[in-house]
């Protein structure tokens, strides 16, 4: 089997990545940043979003497990002092494959121009660079609202404890295949309006972000910030596409919301 470690790039991220390559190469593993079977990632729920961008073209073929070196992650749930358990398990066990849905934005340009596809792990953000960003969105083909405000994020299941929780979404269990919108700071008066609430859409409907007058963007995909002019449309849906983490033990989800958001021990 194939590995590759990537590092949040601290001293102590930097030393545990020295560390797990070490001692899988002893267990006779191979180091391939390009190729691996599976990437371990040291640092945080960040960190990991890092690594999932480096190996997106090979998501079938990647399985991916987080080491966290600060707090409890969503998707880093190994600690430092486990790491001896984590290469053992690494090198004798085959290990169970859990996937998560992930978000498709494809950004269609006025010019007829070459369309741009992403995947996000986390979520997308769609805002203006300058000024209130207004803009139409529909669901299905069907208009559904014109939105007013700072922006609107459009968030996967794993996701939704990250922005789209600060923005008072709903934490989506990942085995529902579905994405959430959420307003970012709407405007809403006597004139202008919309629903408020936060959409989860199943993974069978695409909601479509048009340009009502200005048609530049500033787009996130996860920690990336990508500026666009010219937009026809922004489409999201659930991508054909999952992320897949290497089990090693169970970790319930929603144990882990808890020991995130609830409780500490
Ligand atoms: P960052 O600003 O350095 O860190 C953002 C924080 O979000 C970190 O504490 C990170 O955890 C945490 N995080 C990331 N994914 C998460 C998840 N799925 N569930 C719970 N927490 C999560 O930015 P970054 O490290 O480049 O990460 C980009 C992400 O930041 C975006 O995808 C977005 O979700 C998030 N963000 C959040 C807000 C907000 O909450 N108001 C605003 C902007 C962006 P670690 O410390 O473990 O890395």
């Amino acid at each position: 089997m194939k590995f590759a470690v990537t590092s949040k790039g601290d001293n102590v991220s930097n030393s545990l990545m020295q560390k797990i390559k070490t001692y899988l190469q002893d267990f006779s593993l191979e180091y391939d940043e390009d190729k691996p079977d599976i990437c371990i990632s040291v640092g945080g729920d960040g960190t990991l979003l890092y690594a999932f961008h480096r190996y997106r073209n090979r998501l079938d073929r990647t399985a991916f497990v987080g080491v966290h070196t600060g707090h409890l992650g969503f998707y880093a749930d190994w600690i430092p002092e486990e790491i001896e358990k984590l290469v053992i398990a690494i090198a004798k066990t085959p290990y169970q494959v859990i996937e998560y849905p992930l978000l498709e934005v494809i950004v269609r340009y006025k010019d007829g121009g070459k369309e741009s596809r992403y995947l996000a792990l986390n979520e997308c953000t769609v805002k203006r660079a300058e000024g209130t960003l207004v803009v139409d969105l529909e669901i299905k083909g069907d208009i559904f609202e014109t939105f007013r405000g700072d922006g609107l994020c459009i968030s996967t299941p794993s996701g939704s404890t990250a922005y789209n929780k600060a923005l008072n979404g709903a934490i989506l269990h990942p085995s529902i295949e579905a994405i959430q919108i959420t307003e970012m700071a709407s405007i809403n008066n006597r004139v202008f309006r919309t629903v408020g609430s936060p959409l989860i859409l199943p993974s069978h409907h695409t909601c479509m972000i048009k340009p009502v007058n200005a048609d530049d963007f500033s787009i996130t995909i996860d920690h990336l910030n990508i500026f666009h002019s010219d937009v026809k449309s922004i489409q999201c849906r659930v991508a054909h596409e999952k992320v897949r983490f290497a089990r090693f033990r169970p970790f319930p989800f929603w144990q882990r919301v808890r020991e995130s958001f609830v409780a500490d021990e």
